[in-house]
């Protein structure tokens, strides 16, 4: 099984994708909010988003949210 599944984009890739993902205008209206923390999302503090339970979830680049992440991942909560 492949654990690293999450996708880890940047920049212009990473707006392309949330265009894509139809949420780049709700990320520059700064309606998007970190899954762990509820901080803002912004280009910025982006550091990955991964699909969880049919939506989209952002994580921001905080270490606790980063560390949440990857206990997610180690654990297989996370399905493509
Ligand atoms: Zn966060």
């Amino acid at each position: 099984m492949n654990k690293e599944k999450i996708k880890s984009v940047h920049d212009e890739d990473l707006e392309r994708l949330l265009e894509k993902l139809g949420l780049s205008s709700k990320l520059r209206h700064e309606k998007l909010k970190c899954t762990f923390c509820k901080t803002i999302i912004t280009l910025e503090n982006l550091h990955s988003l991964f699909p969880q339970s049919g939506s989209i979830k952002l994580v921001c680049d905080r270490v606790e949210c980063v560390k949440e992440l990857s206990s997610l991942l180690r654990e297989g909560n996370i399905s493509l």
